[in-house]
């Protein structure tokens, strides 16, 4: 199958070739006819797969080929996104895909000051990505109009909801013109995500190139069981021993985040972080110089590390398990891109039993486990099985079974970057589309 084939415009054509993209993924090749044709759809597609060219390739042709020159202020595409990681990198392909069509194309984003943003819309963008917050102030100072709104495509919806943008969506849906074209891209298929599919989309096809739910099939995944206190101990001997080139770590808190840091760079190790409490402009030198080798271990919360598109990466290394499952599936997403295959490795403590248990169920297989000989941990981590039952439960545990875990249902309370420790007290809801967002859900 050729890109030609599937219908998309010579410039267009140039332009993938001078990139080199000689046969379009799955995503793309099951994607582009449908939205040309102005199709809704649907789709379940991680990050690698593809999915950013999959939508953008086929706007960017309809844009040049239908409706009105934009007007002062206003979009005719409207991407939201849930990070200003993604945001960035998502304007950063609509530029390289559209680099030979007239059309304008912006992000924008919290964090950062609103007044260039403004003005930037003043003239009225072709393409708009946005995170949902940012999107809202925005409207809400009349900076930008709906009005002349062709698309909407919402990339990483589960991962929207899950920040607890619920609300602003909720808003923002409102002030959207009824006739649009509306794309929604998922990794994961919650209820939620499917009430808000039914809400917004018109007779979707629906489209999936992974397994629901399913890892990456390209990454060879497994866990080192091992006392929690030993961690980096652990992180350190592997690093050393296995001669690790480059890894994406991560980890739970900002606090955990900038202690393992500390700890490699002490070591003297090439290392930087990522999370939450980092402007924005540092979190994109740490990301650059990582991509540029010039740092080898990049230490990162799940907020933080969203959408990061690293080619070629080896390596992911979980040094905590993540409280939701999904974000498991997320961070392994990392590695194994574009066709590479990729390892993600796991550091499990007994505390974590819970966890890894929700992730299996989600993923659908059990973590082959290796043990580090100098690291067998005292606190045994109890034997999981398929299905996510865990055989027997350790004394100290205090975490709660979670119910329907894998079904994308149920999350664990406070889970991102709020502190210390995530108190996973409260088994809670995603909040239903068009409810009230999570509490502590916030801005990335
Ligand atoms: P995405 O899933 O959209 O984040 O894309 C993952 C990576 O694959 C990006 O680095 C793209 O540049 C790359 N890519 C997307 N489509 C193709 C293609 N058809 N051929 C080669 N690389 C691609």
């Amino acid at each position: 199958m050729t890109f030609a084939s599937l219908g998309l415009i010579e410039p267009l054509l140039r332009t993938l070739e001078s990139l080199d993209y000689k046969t379009p993924s799955p995503v793309q090749a099951q994607a582009i006819p449908p939205i040309l044709k102005g199709r809704d759809l649907m789709a379940a597609a991680q990050t690698g797969t593809g999915k950013t060219a999959g939508f953008a390739l086929p706007l960017l042709q309809r844009l040049m080929m239908e409706g009105p020159q934009v007007a002062s202020n206003s979009v005719r595409a409207l991407v939201l996104v849930p990070t200003r990681e993604l945001a960035e990198q998502v304007q950063q392909s609509f530029l390289t895909y559209g680099q030979d069509l007239p059309l304008r194309s912006y992000a924008v984003y919290g964090g950062v000051s609103i007044n260039p943003q403004m003005m930037k819309l003043r003239k009225g963008l072709d393409v708009l990505v946005a995170t949902p917050g940012r999107l809202l102030d925005l409207y809400r100072q009349n900076a930008v109009k709906f009005n002349q709104l062709q698309a909407l495509v919402l990339d990483e919806a589960d991962r929207m909801l899950d920040l607890g943008f619920a609300r602003e969506l909720d808003e923002l849906f409102v002030a959207l013109p009824k006739k649009r074209q509306t794309l929604l891209f998922s990794a994961t298929f919650s209820d939620a995500i499917r009430a808000m599919a039914g809400e917004l989309l018109r007779d979707p096809l629906s489209i999936e190139v992974s397994p629901r739910n399913a890892a990456a099939k390209s990454v060879k995944q497994w866990l080192i069981p091992v006392d929690k206190k030993r961690k980096t101990e652990l992180f350190l001997h592997l690093y050393q021993s296995k001669r690790w080139s480059q890894v994406l770590v991560f980890a739970n808190t900002r606090k955990g985040v900038d202690e393992l840091e500390n700890e490699l760079l002490r070591q003297g190790i090439a290392a930087d972080s990522i999370h939450g409490d980092k402007p924005q402009p540092t979190r994109l030198r740490a990301l650059q110089r990582f991509k540029a080798g010039e740092v080898k271990v990049l230490v990162a919360t799940d907020v933080a590390a969203r959408g990061l598109d690293i080619d070629d990466l080896p390596l992911v290394v979980n040094f905590d398990l993540p409280i939701v499952a999904e974000d498991y599936v997320h961070r392994i997403g990392r590695t194994g891109r574009a066709g590479a295959t990729g390892q993600a490795v796991s550091l499990v403590c007994a505390d974590e039993v819970q966890l890894l248990s929700a992730i299996e169920a989600l993923i659908q297989q059990v973590l082959p486990r290796v043990d580090e000989p100098d690291f067998i941990p005292d606190h045994r981590v109890p034997q999981t099985v398929a299905g996510g039952v865990v055989v027997k439960k350790p004394k100290k545990l205090k975490q709660k079974t979670v119910p329907g875990a894998g079904k994308g249902k149920i999350h664990l309370g406070n889970w991102f970057e709020s502190d210390d420790t995530p108190a996973p007290k409260a088994v809670r809801k995603v909040p239903s589309f068009g409810g009230k967002p999570k509490k502590g859900g916030k801005k990335p």
